[in-house]
Parts: C-alpha cells; sequence; structure tokens
C-alpha cells in the first residue's frame, strides 16, 4: 500500500535511504552495517481455504530483520497491497523502533494479501487460523521466537484467533499466550494495549511540547491547548490519537481524513460522533456537521499546527511535500513521508517526530502483555491494596492530628479517593507507556543537539537505535 510518486524510491529503498543517511554519520566496523540493514529472511507462503463453495487461495509473509534479541517481534496486517518490500521495510522499522525505546526484541513483521472488509467474521476465523498454522508449524509464531501483534486490518478478534490456533497445536505449552500480542484482555491481553498506540503518540507530543527549544525550531509555543491537528486515518491509531489529544489535552481536530474524502472544521470536529459515522456509513461522506472535501489528500495541506498521519506509507512524497504547511509532523502510521520528502520538508523548517518512535506505543505495551502472559500474574495484584493501606495510614494519620490539634483541617474534595486509590492495571501500564515514551525522547534529543553534524530527530532515532543494535551484535563476538 503505497501512495508515492512512481518515479520515487519505494518504501522499503527509503528506509535505506533514511539507514544510509545516519550510518554516514557512524563509525561501524566494515560489515556490520550492512548485517544490520538487510532482511535476514522472508517467508512467503501461499494456503488455500474453502470459502463459499470453493477454494480460495491466500497469500501471506512473515518477515525476520534483525534476531539479535529474540524473539523476534512485528504485527500482521491485512490489505490488499501488501507485498514483500512492504513488509520487509516494515519489519526492519520494527529492529530500529525495539532498541530505540528498549524493548527486548529484533525486528519482524507479517502480512496478509486480503482486503478483510470483504469477507465476514466466519470466514476471516477460518482464513487467519490457517495462516497462523502456516507460520506456527515452522516457528514464525511462537513465545520465545516470534511474536506477532495487530497492524492496519487487524486487531484484538485476530489476535485471540492466532493465541487459540497456537495453543491447539501445543497443548503443553504453558506459555503459549505468550505467542502474540494485543489480545483482548479476557482472552489474555493486557488493559491498555488497543489504545497504546495512540496513547503514545499522544504521550510523545505531550514530551515534545515540555521541551521549548524544541518547539522553537518548529516555529510553535505554548502548549497543545488550542493547536490545530490534522489526522489521516481515524482507524485504531488515528482515533485514539485524536480523541486524547481533542479530550485530555485541549486540541483542536480541524480535519480528519480517510479513504473517501475527508471532514473540516476549523473550530475542532467531535472525534466520537466521526467515528460512530464511518462505523455506520463505511467513510466520512454524508457527516452532516462538517464541511466534506472529496479529495481527502489535497486536506493534507491545509494550515495547521500539527499533521497526524496514521494510515498508509508514502502519502507525504515529492508530489506535495513542498505544499505541505504543518509546521510538525508526527508519523503515527509507519513510513508516511517518503526519503525525498523528508529532505525536502527539513529544508522548509519543518520538525518530522519519526515513526519509529512516534507509533511506538504498540510495542511497548505489547512487551508488557508479553511479560504479563510469562509471569501469568496480572500487574499490580500483589501490591495494590498493600499499597492502598500504606496511604489510608497517613490520611488517618492526618486526620487524627487535625482533630487532636483542633486545627480544624480538612482534605481538599477528591483527595482522598484519588490519593487512596492503589494503580490497577490500566495505570500501570500507562505510567510505563509514558516513562518509555519520555526516556526515548531524550535519547534521541541528546543526539539531535548534542551533536554538530545531527539536524533532526530523524537521524537521531536512527543513531541511537543502530548504536544499540551493533552494541548487541558486539557482545555476540560479531
Ligand atoms: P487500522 O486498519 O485500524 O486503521 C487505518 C485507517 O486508515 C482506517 O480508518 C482506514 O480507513 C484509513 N485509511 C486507509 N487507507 C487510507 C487512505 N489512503 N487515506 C486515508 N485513510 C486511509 O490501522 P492502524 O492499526 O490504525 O494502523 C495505521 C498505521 O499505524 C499503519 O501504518 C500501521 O503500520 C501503524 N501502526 C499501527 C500500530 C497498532 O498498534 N495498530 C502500531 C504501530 C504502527
Amino acid at each position: 500500500m503505497d501512495a508515492r510518486p512512481v518515479n520515487e524510491p519505494g518504501f522499503r529503498e527509503s528506509v535505506d535511504l533514511m539507514f544510509n543517511r545516519a550510518v554516514s554519520l557512524m563509525e561501524l566496523p566494515p560489515g556490520l552495517e550492512e548485517k544490520i540493514r538487510v532482511c535476514n529472511a522472508t517467508y512467503t507462503v501461499r494456503f488455500g481455504v474453502r470459502l463459499r463453495g470453493s477454494i480460495h487461495t491466500f497469500t501471506g509473509y512473515r518477515s525476520v530483520h534483525s534476531e539479535h534479541m529474540e524473539p523476534v517481534k512485528g504485527g500482521i496486517r491485512y490489505a490488499l497491497t501488501v507485498n514483500q518490500n512492504e513488509v520487509e521495510a516494515l519489519a526492519a522499522l520494527m529492529t530500529y523502533k525495539c532498541a530505540l525505546v528498549e524493548t527486548p526484541f529484533g525486528g519482524s513483521k507479517g502480512g496478509l494479501c486480503i482486503d478483510p472488509r470483504e469477507y465476514n467474521e466466519h470466514e476471516l476465523e477460518q482464513i487467519t487460523r490457517r495462516f497462523a498454522y502456516e507460520l506456527a508449524k515452522r516457528d514464525l509464531i511462537h513465545p520465545s521466537q516470534n511474536v506477532p501483534a495487530p497492524d492496519m486490518g487487524t486487531g484484538e478478534r485476530e489476535m485471540a484467533w492466532i493465541a487459540d490456533q497456537y495453543r491447539r497445536m501445543n497443548t503443553t505449552d504453558i506459555n503459549a499466550n505468550a505467542c502474540v500480542t494485543g489480545k483482548p484482555p479476557h482472552a489474555g491481553g493486557i488493559q491498555g494495549r488497543t489504545e497504546a498506540t495512540g496513547r503514545g503518540v499522544q504521550y510523545a507530543l505531550q514530551e515534545f511540547f515540555r521541551h521549548p527549544e524544541d518547539m522553537v525550531i518548529a516555529g510553535l509555543s505554548g502548549s497543545l491547548d488550542g493547536k490545530r491537528i490534522i489526522v489521516q486515518g481515524l482507524g485504531n491509531v488515528g482515533y485514539h490519537a485524536a480523541k486524547f489529544l481533542s479530550e485530555e489535552n485541549g486540541a483542536k481536530i480541524t480535519a480528519i481524513i480517510e479513504r473517501d474524502g475527508a471532514l473540516v472544521d476549523e473550530g475542532g470536529l467531535n472525534v466520537e460522533a466521526v467515528r460512530r459515522w464511518i462505523a455506520d456509513h463505511g467513510g466520512v461522506s454524508g457527516y452532516a456537521d462538517a464541511t466534506y472535501v472529496e479529495d481527502g489528500l489535497s486536506v493534507l495541506e491545509n494550515e495547521c499546527d500539527i499533521l497526524i498521519p496514521a494510515a498508509i506509507e508514502g502519502v507525504i512524497n515529492l508530489g506535495n511535500a513542498e505544499r505541505i504547511k504543518a509546521p510538525l509532523i508526527i508519523e503515527a502510521a509507519n513510513g508516511p513521508v517518503t526519503a525525498g520528502a523528508d529532505e525536502l520538508l527539513r529544508k522548509k523548517g519543518c520538525v518530522i517526530i519519526p515513526d519509529m518512535y512516534a507509533n511506538a506505543g504498540g510495542v511497548t505495551v505489547s512487551y508488557f502483555e508479553w511479560v504479563k502472559n510469562l509471569s501469568h500474574i496480572r500487574f499490580g495484584r500483589m501490591q495494590r491494596r498493600q499499597e492502598e493501606a500504606r496511604h489510608q495510614l497517613i490520611v488517618d494519620e492526618l486526620e487524627r492530628l487535625s482533630k487532636d490539634t483542633g486545627t480544624g483541617w480538612t482534605l481538599s474534595p477528591g483527595f482522598k479517593d484519588k490519593y487512596l486509590r492503589g494503580a490497577g492495571e490500566l495505570e500501570l501500564v500507562r505510567s510505563g507507556l509514558d516513562d518509555t515514551m519520555r526516556a526515548a525522547y531524550q535519547s534521541m534529543r541528546e543526539v539531535w543537539h548534542g551533536r554538530d553534524d545531527v539536524h533532526d530527530l530523524r537521524v537521531a532515532a536512527y543513531i541511537v537505535s543502530i548504536g544499540r543494535v551493533a552494541s548487541s551484535y558486539r557482545a555476540k563476538g560479531l
């Protein structure tokens, strides 16, 4: 799935170009650079499923980019345009992403050439189970070797089918649930995984706005409150990012771009209402409370403070980069800005928060889910009541002091409830994600501002992650 003009390098070449730009600034031993860049293996499978009275053949891929750490990790995408190049580019990005946010995984990615909207739930289950069977029997789904997750066109439901299929094939594996992440909470998943990537986009922007010097580079000031944001793709990632940024940070979602056009409202769109409309009508057209623009792509070029491409790769390319007005782009999707557009936008002074950082919330919470599955216990289960009991001691003591000394001090309304409540799984997941997003931003920022030859966050991100992958290979004696 690629929106770039034909005369531009493809997605994988684009990732390689960005990689090369970073390694040219690093001093890696000869050969290691090539070892890190190349994709280790890509498995292609063609399988048949009997549907509606005849056999349908499907093509799927699972690519392993780097096994410097295992298991390798990366989503499974369902789209008609899935191809080997795309899967390999996405697997490479997973390697760098995992290294940047310090999740102990190598990089992988999978895809199935299918338009999921053409099949009913039962058919999709049959197809998914068969695909999972083909991958699992080659250890391309395995708790300690290769752990998939959702991506475009897949979600909790598909992950639950994959986990169940693996369990059926490995009935005595006590860690079977850890073979895939992004499962529903009632089927071995973790609270906060579905929202995680969008939540991570919010935390990334919050961190960016904590640094006035970085905001100045983008020509921005103040806080997220009132900022005008354009979002492309109101799917899992785009919807959660738009929802949190508008509901919790006071930002205005001034445009939402979907497959069939865009909705524009300078006063701010109601994200929930638009999401419901899309669910009921299959697209944005016909929605009454905003201006509809049929040429959705042109809306990427509208005035705004922040542009969030959260749909597909290659949408900002040499064909439109010159006309993009956003001073800040945060790549919620993988690869939405081509290497050529990246260069052009940088020259114009636009700041780009790169995909490998911006959408790392998903893999971060997947890591928490994998750890939860291996430890067989919900986060917070041991500590929560003990934490609450200790807080209760302090509150009791404060109330006793107030009474005994006759000062008449009282606690602010709501304080007791908030303070006494121990952290449950969702609070812990959000706190771990926030910490991860802050720490990863700091590591990119140190390189961005600390070196004279680094002028943007993407190169900084690659330098940090390639450095970590290289150290890992060196430790293995390579
Ligand atoms: P999704 O399938 O839930 O949503 C994608 C949305 O984009 C849909 O609403 C779809 O209608 C829209 N869309 C598709 N083509 C479009 C086009 N040409 N123009 C405008 N809108 C279009 O997918 P998702 O999980 O939200 O993934 C979106 C992006 O985020 C992908 O690049 C994916 O690789 C990346 N990502 C996802 C996760 C995750 O946890 N789901 C994690 C990291 C990165």
